[in-house]
């Protein structure tokens, strides 16, 4: 647990929150400020900012839990479908650094507008220079 952590303080009692779901790795609960009805935030109990400085084995047990809370709330809303973001980074916006998955469910096409990256058309010869100078 970190002190000034307000997703420890949650997961540790202190701070309360509307739980959706709760097991030894992880706490899922509505997020306050709502993109869509619904939209739950999964943390693991333990402090970690991000996706980069989580340990695969606790990652792996996060994300499997993610899909338990997606599919429950799939039914139990119910919803037509669902978005699973995480950010990583004040640059990405995150705002709170302890790792969380946002699941926001969606009804419809589209509801609320979409989430969307703007993409514009890419250029064939920037991309193969680019896969090519970052190819793993
Ligand atoms: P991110 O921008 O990915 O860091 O998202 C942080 C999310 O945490 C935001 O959507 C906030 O609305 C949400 N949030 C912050 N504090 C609380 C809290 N005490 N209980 C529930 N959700 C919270
Ligand atoms: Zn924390």
């Amino acid at each position: 647990m970190k002190n000034d952590c307000v997703f420890c303080a949650i997961a540790a009692g202190e701070i309360p929150c509307f739980k959706v779901y709760e097991d030894d790795i992880v706490l899922a609960y509505l997020d306050i400020n709502p993109f869509t009805s619904g939209h739950t935030l999964v943390i693991p109990k333990g402090h970690f900012t991000g996706l980069l400085d989580t340990p695969p084995e606790v990652l792996k047990e996060v994300v499997v839990r993610v899909q338990k809370v997606a599919a429950h709330l799939k039914t139990a809303l119910p919803c037509d479908g669902f978005n699973v973001l995480q950010n990583n980074g004040a640059a990405a916006g995150q705002t709170v650094p302890h790792l969380h998955f946002h699941i926001v469910p969606r009804n419809g096409a589209g509801e609320g507008g979409g989430i969307s990256f703007a993409g514009r058309k890419g250029d064939m010869d920037s991309l193969k220079a680019l896969a090519e100078r970052i190819r793993m």
